[in-house]
């Protein structure tokens, strides 16, 4: 007997203007739970970047050189997906009934009987004028507003009624305007509007290089065409325009303006991410790698009872906070709970790395005995060799091949060392929104990347460096030249994995291996160790003053923010 699958549902949302704080909450809820997101392009990188990964995507928007899916397509996908089964987000630039074609799309889920629920989203008629410090409405100015499309309806009939517009005296916001704002200009004026009217095209609201071109009715087509504004952009004219100078915050902010991509795991990630936004900076987050526990088992009950069966002083050491995590759910997983580490004969001592394992141990309401003064596996390795006494047992509970400096100086002392791998650091890919990470390198729109450990610069380095020298690479010899003396043949990625091995990064990109984009960001490391991993790679590096996320909130700051 054929099971009939039971029907999916689709959630059409709205994903807010590119600012990924204005996603709602529900539609950042919907991010998670969904099986398949559709999406189109003009949701903004800062949301792209925080879909979650592993998720099904379908892309349905317009992208260079092709045309864009057309909406019978797009309600065929929805219709699909849901009698798979599945849920489906999906997922629109700003609010799905504003000039969003949702309507559309739900009346073929009516006919299809499939079961929906409708998330508004911040419109960019709202949120682009607030983000440039535009009232939509003034009590002093006026007393309507109103949204007009001037792209074409489908018949071709793009006319405008602008002697009705003017007569409301309103703040008129046109979308999809740009590429006739001459034309919207001439008619408001023709319609009768006084020459001096206020008026403004905003470009990119509420992202990063949001600009803001306020003129009058007369002349704003030029000052536009001197600026070149480019799409998305929101044509605003009214008197409340006049206020856009009194009014602007946004790149006042202390990181206004600013884009850093964060490249830690996504929990700690998140964090780190919120503190720059918070001080005004658009934040990509594109984690380099992720952490995947190793299958312990036996193994695990055995070190944690063997150590904690120990006579005298044992202790275990953690180098990050995932560690600490993985730790102790290992020991819940395997039946075992803190008593049989703390209750035995041993007595027990913490150390950790710095100060972010120090407080990922706190949740669990144990505080460290030893932090080396400065946070890194060699200041680590070297502290506890002074600290623990002569003949101690030692446990490091940290990542399968961790750092090569921790043990040695332990070794060294005397001290008997078990290295238990708890999870391995595997590279996180980001197909889906890897072009749109590149494309912002390349327009210079990234100030910085921030890396908190080697493994996040080699992931880095893995998905966005390498592979470069096939397009870039017009340095002081074409790309293809440069790759035959480096490589005889091989291919891009090849190269510049042996050249950032064996030759330093440096050489390589002074034969035009993958310069440009992504290579020219800063490097914001967290410490020595990271920044020379970051330097083999040729990025210019900056280290914060300790490894720590203040630290590296502060070093960012002190770079780039404003007083
Ligand atoms: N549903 C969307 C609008 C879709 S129509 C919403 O509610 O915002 C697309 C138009 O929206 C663009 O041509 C542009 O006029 C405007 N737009 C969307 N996002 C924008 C942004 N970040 N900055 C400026 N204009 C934007």
């Amino acid at each position: 007997m054929k099971m009939e699958t039971k029907l999916g549902k689709v959630w059409l949302a709205g994903a807010g203007p590119g600012d990924a704080g204005l996603l709602t909450v529900k539609t950042k809820e919907l991010m998670e739970r969904a099986d398949v997101i559709v999406y189109d392009a003009l949701i903004g990188v800062e949301v792209l970047c925080q879909f979650p990964a592993g998720k099904e995507l379908v892309f349905v928007g317009k992208r260079a050189e092709r045309h864009a899916v057309e909406q019978e397509e797009i309600n065929r996908v929805l219709v699909e997906k849901a009698k798979e089964g599945k849920n489906v987000l999906r997922l629109k630039g700003g609010d799905p009934f504003v000039f969003g074609r949702g309507g559309e799309e739900l009346e073929r889920l009516v006919q299809e009987g499939i079961p929906f629920e409708i998330v508004p989203g911040v419109t960019s008629v709202t949120a682009v004028l607030a983000y440039a410090g535009i009232p939509l409405t003034h009590r002093d100015y006026v007393s309507s507003f109103h949204v007009i499309t001037a792209h074409p309806r489908k018949d071709g009939d793009s006319r405008i009624d602008y002697p009705s517009l003017v007569k409301t005296g309103g703040t008129l916001v046109f979308l999809m305007g740009l590429s006739r704002l001459e034309e919207i200009c001439g008619g408001l004026l023709r319609a009768g509007m006084r020459a001096d009217m206020p008026a403004a095209v905003l470009e990119r609201g509420t992202c990063v290089g949001q600009r803001a071109v306020v003129s009058d009715v007369v002349h704003l087509p030029a000052r536009a065409g001197e600026a070149k504004v480019k799409a998305p952009a929101v044509v605003v004219v009214g008197e409340a325009c006049s206020l856009a100078e009194k009014l602007s915050w946004a790149e006042k902010r202390c990181l206004g303006g600013r884009q850093f991509i964060v490249t830690r795991p996504k929990r700690q990630g998140e964090d780190l991410a919120r503190r720059l936004r918070a001080l005004g900076a658009q934040v990509l987050e594109v984690p380099a790698i992720r952490m995947v526990p190793v299958r312990l088992d036996e193994a695990f009950k055995k070190s944690v009872g063997r150590f904690a069966r120990q006579e005298g002083e044992a202790w275990l050491v953690f180098t990050s906070p995932a560690g600490v995590r993985t730790f102790f759910t290992e020991m819940l997983e395997q039946g075992m709970d803190m008593r049989d580490i703390f209750r035995r004969k041993a007595e027990v001592k913490l150390a950790v790395i710095g100060s972010a394992t120090r407080d990922a141990l706190r949740e669990y309401g144990l505080v460290a005995d030893l932090v080396p003064p400065v946070y890194d596996s060699e200041n680590l390795g070297k502290t506890l060799a002074w600290a623990a006494r002569p003949g101690s047992e030692i446990l490091a509970a940290r990542a399968a091949r961790g750092s090569k400096e921790l043990l040695p100086p332990l070794e060294n002392a005397g001290f008997k060392v078990t290295d238990l791998a708890l999870y391995e650091t595997k590279l996180q890919d980001h197909e889906w929104c890897k072009e749109e990470v590149l494309a912002a390198f390349r327009a210079g729109d990234v100030d910085g990347v921030i890396f908190t450990s080697a493994s996040t610069v080699r992931g880095f380095a893995h998905e966005f460096l390498e592979g470069h020298a096939r397009t870039f690479g017009a340095g002081r010899q074409t790309a293809r030249e440069a790759l035959t003396l480096c490589t005889g043949g091989q291919t891009a990625r090849e190269a510049l994995t042996l050249c950032a091995g064996g030759q330093t990064a440096r050489e390589a990109l002074a034969l035009g291996i993958g310069r440009e984009a992504a290579c020219e960001a800063l490097a914001l490391c967290i410490g020595e160790q990271t920044a020379r991993e970051a330097g083999k790679y040729g990025m210019e590096t900056m280290v914060a003053k300790e490894a720590s996320m203040d630290a590296v909130v502060e070093m960012v700051c002190e770079r780039f923010g404003k007083r």
